[in-house]
């Protein structure tokens, strides 16, 4: 009795939500007939994790009519897919904005600048009615249980004008995204009535690869073959190597992923309910091991800390681009004989996607062909325990201890464009909120409160992430990254009000509107419901002159910061 209930208890979590809780026994004992599940060795499984548990929990089968989009370039997914029969297509060029949902990058002209000061709308949010038909493209339509499916248009014209290539039953696609958290790369759309998909959610593919090496080399092949050489010549001391150096460093490199994928859900709930206390976060490699390789993170953060007193304290924080390690790895290289420890420890911060380069590749392959240009200072190693570590290392020494724990424990730095207001000098004018209006035809896209930190606030403002979860699960494309600038943006003529971005941003920066028709009254759809869309701030995206806020604000209160350049925000905060 004991051991059953110790089995239960032992269930991975995830499993009390099935991705599809209609999956049943025949439906999974048929999906173990198909390539690559029939050939995977059910007791190379854990108990726990048994494949047929996860095939029960982890897949959903999908069917889709001819020209149905599947994915769409640029969409963040958490999902991968496997033709289960039929066929799909892979555009392999750039698909216009319009074909895909999204609306086409303009500016506006200084006249139209000026003209909104005059004729901006009595109503907030109103549209005519023409214009929510304006033909995008892009048609939708309501499948089984509400399902919104979406068609592309004029398929021959896109066959015409790119190239395409055709997936078949037993291939996977879509995978990388979905264990990498990295934008999908193309747009994959049915090629057959009745293609029929098997959607698998990121947990499940993880434990499928870990558990069958078949589908682990696959994986890791494709992943090596379309992803790994342009991430590491993104990073200053791979550049310099040949084709067949980089081939040899890419044949090594490892991949790991830390923390908890969703923790944009955890740190919502937690920041609801008031409460500030996160799960303790995974070590990645800890201050005084030996560097056993260089992490290169490729999604997601890390913080940076170091050893203070009977704790640690936060030192910076790592992005996507951003290396650890690489100076000890260095220092030993051309000291061997008086090496260093890792000098920081690198923790989880949410989720983290990373490369390990290991450092025998660093030290046969790619130190020896560094310019000394890029060749890093020698190490030197802390007596006291209690100084203050270097620049540029220490981001605590550019903006303050407290600032920066602030916008640790917040999530902020995943904001290239956060809104930081200084208290100290805001008046409450509320400038600020109505050029925002002025500019959204009466409908300011921001509240001016948010959490704080001293003089400090960072208002509930979209900040545009750099890892936009609002993005993931969109089903027409109407939120997506602007094609000029990349700002996060939705299109109110695709946006079908579904809440999935509002439900996901951790940040409370999307509001869901009732819109109306010109003469003020609420529109409604032929079931004679209200018809909602998201909104959120632009970042003034159609403005020749930048957002409005900042540009509004009398006392220079109020600034769009990238808070992954802490450079720029410590010279605005001692201004
Ligand atoms: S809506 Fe939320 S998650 Fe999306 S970019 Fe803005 S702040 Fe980030
Ligand atoms: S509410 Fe958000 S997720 Fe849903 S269609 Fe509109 S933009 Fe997309």
């Amino acid at each position: 009795m004991a051991s059953v209930t110790a089995l239960v208890l032992d269930r991975p979590q995830r499993w009390d939500n099935a991705f599809d809780s209609e999956m049943t026994p025949e439906m999974v004992a048929r999906l173990l007939q198909l390539a690559p599940f029939r050939d995977m060795k059910a007791e190379n499984f854990p108990k726990r994790l048994a494949l047929s548990d996860i095939l029960q929990h982890d897949v959903r089968i999908r069917r889709f009519d001819k020209d149905e989009i599947v994915v769409r370039e640029g969409d963040y997914g958490t999902s991968a897919f496997m033709i289960m029969s039929g066929k799909v297509r892979v555009v392999l060029g750039n698909l216009p904005a319009s074909v895909l949902g999204r609306r086409e990058p303009t500016r506006k002209g200084i006249f139209r600048v000026l003209a909104q000061i005059f004729t901006s709308r009595k109503e907030p949010e109103s549209f005519r009615p023409s214009q929510l038909k304006q033909d995008s493209r892009v048609a939708a339509r309501k499948g089984q249980n509400d399902e919104v499916k979406v068609f592309l248009q004029d398929v021959p014209r896109i066959l015409d004008e790119n190239k395409t290539a055709i997936l078949e039953p037993g291939e996977f696609f879509g995978e990388i995204a979905a264990l990498s958290r990295m934008p999908r790369t193309a747009t994959v759309f049915a090629d057959t009535d009745e293609t029929e998909l098997l959607e698998i959610r990121w947990q499940g593919l993880r434990d499928l690869m870990r558990y069958d090496n078949g589908l682990h080399e696959h994986i890791d092949a494709i992943y090596r073959k379309r992803a790994l050489a342009a991430a590491l010549r993104e990073i200053p001391f791979f550049r310099q190597l040949t084709d067949s150096e980089l081939q040899q460093v890419m044949a090594q490199t490892e991949f790991g992923t830390y923390g908890e994928y969703d923790w944009s859900g955890e740190y919502k709930r937690l920041a609801q309910s008031g409460s500030g206390s996160q799960k303790p976060e995974a070590v990645i490699a800890a201050e005084g091991d030996y560097p056993n390789g260089v992490v290169i993170i490729r999604a997601g953060f890390g913080r940076l800390s170091q050893k203070f007193g009977n704790g640690n304290r936060t030192l910076n924080y790592l992005g996507a681009g951003q290396a650890y390690g690489f100076e000890e790895i260095a220092h030993n290289w051309q000291n061997p004989k008086a090496p260093v420890a890792l000098q920081h420890s690198l923790r989880v911060i949410g989720y983290t996607h990373v490369l390990i380069v290991p450092t025998a590749v660093m030290e046969s392959i790619v130190l020896p062909t560094l310019p000394k240009r890029l060749m890093p200072d020698p190490v030197v190693e802390r007596v006291d325990r209690e100084i203050v570590a270097p620049e540029p290392v220490d981001a605590a020494a550019k903006i303050g201890a407290d600032t920066l724990e602030f916008l640790t424990e917040n999530r902020f730095f995943n904001g290239t464009a956060s809104m930081v207001i200084d208290l100290d000098r805001c008046t409450r004018c509320d400038d600020c909120v109505r050029a925002c209006s002025t500019a959204h035809d009466n409908n300011p896209r921001f509240l001016r409160h948010g959490p704080s930190n001293g003089n400090i606030m960072v208002a509930n403002a979209c900040m545009h992430c750099v890892d936009p979860v609002c993005m993931i699960g969109c089903p027409t494309g109407a939120i997506h990254r602007d094609a000029f600038g990349g700002q996060v943006v939705i299109n109110p003529i695709t946006c079908i009000g579904c809440r999935a971005c509002y439900n996901n941003c951790p940040y409370d920066a999307i509001r869901m509107v009732e819109i109306r028709d010109t003469s003020g009254e609420f529109m409604v759809d032929q079931d004679m419901k209200p018809i909602s869309k998201a909104t959120k701030c632009d970042l003034c995206v159609e403005q020749m002159t930048g957002p409005a806020c900042e540009r509004a604000c009398p006392h220079g209160a109020l600034k769009r910061v990238n808070l992954n350049e802490l450079d720029a925000f410590a010279k605005w905060l001692k201004r």
